[in-house]
């Protein structure tokens, strides 16, 4: 069957699109759910795939220079739901068994019109082109932020004063291409709607994808899940990659920080491939076929 996508080329939102429109041609039980709209207006597209409780919520394209992570969840998507209709197994994992009385749901771009911007440049921005010209200083090459220049994996209520005290103390005061985290937590729309989500529907854990480094962290504060290190502990071996356990200065404002804060479940951060950001699309398919393991163990534990 063709791919969804080619992976030697860069993916944006509309590829993003494109894919979703042949999933829903091909898979009968694929489902989306738009649950909000980026600064621009762009749909925050989820994929549900089967029915019952959700083992897991998988998120990717937080950051824009790391667009390689939505097509990382595109392409599992593809597998999962190829396999579970042609009735094989991925990685021993009888898909079609498992998705009629379990669910997956996964956000493969949560910030599409940064990604836009990092592709494809400013004037993708439309409103807020002027700003993000200024802002980038004319480079959007190493634009992460969300198009009002909020890194949104910094702008969610957790330790956000002490974010807010590091980034003083880093010379960060405003909006750019990375690293500010927005004047209130849940300012965006994206950060705002990925939040509401997970307030509605009780994820069991939650994976955010994002690159670089081959490894994984699971802690954040004292509401941490006794079990979420050994989770952790098969994620890692499960993909090859090192589970990391920061000590020191801890970072904060981030999606899974706030998800084990809010709810006390498992919440992992997951740094894809090796190399220096924009990993280059073409990687895809060597990272994914390490990643893919992990993605199916996600749903087992
Ligand atoms: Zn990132």
């Amino acid at each position: 069957m063709e791919t969804v996508f080619d992976d030697r080329m860069s993916f944006g939102a509309e590829d993003l699109q494109a894919a979703t429109g042949k999933f829903k041609t091909r898979y009968a039980f694929f489902h989306t759910m738009t649950i909000g709209r980026s600064v621009l207006g762009r749909p925050l597209t989820l994929y549900l795939l089967g029915q019952g409780p959700y083992k897991a919520l998988y998120v990717g394209g937080v950051h824009a220079l790391e667009y390689i992570t939505s097509m990382l969840l595109v392409r599992f998507t593809d597998r999962l739901c190829a396999s579970a209709q042609e009735k094989e197994l991925l990685h021993g994992l009888d898909a079609a068994t498992f998705l009629k009385s379990n669910a997956l749901a996964i956000l493969p771009m949560l910030n599409p019109d940064g990604i836009e911007i990092h592709l494809h440049g400013a004037q993708t921005a439309g409103a807020a082109s002027k700003t993000v010209q200024r802002l980038s200083g004319g480079d959007t090459s190493y634009w992460q932020s969300n198009a009002r220049g909020v890194d949104l994996n910094h702008n969610f209520n957790a330790g956000f004063r002490l974010l807010k005290q590091q980034e003083a103390e880093h010379g960060i005061n405003g909006p750019g291409p990375g690293k500010f985290g927005g004047y209130n937590p849940e300012s965006e729309p994206e950060t705002r709607a990925l939040c509401n989500l997970c307030r509605r529907i009780p994820f069991e854990k939650t994976i955010a994808f994002h690159s670089q480094g081959e490894e994984l962290y699971w802690n954040y504060g004292s509401k941490t899940p006794l079990s979420a290190h050994h989770m952790a502990v098969l994620l890692g071996e499960s993909a090859g990659y090192a589970v990391k356990t920061p000590t020191g200065m801890a970072a904060h404002g981030g999606f899974k920080d706030w998800f084990i804060q809010t709810f006390g479940r498992p919440g992992f951060t997951v740094e894809v491939g090796k190399g220096r950001n924009p990993l280059p699309p073409e990687q895809c398919p060597a990272i994914y076929q390490k990643l893919e393991p992990m993605m199916v163990l996600g749903l087992q534990i």
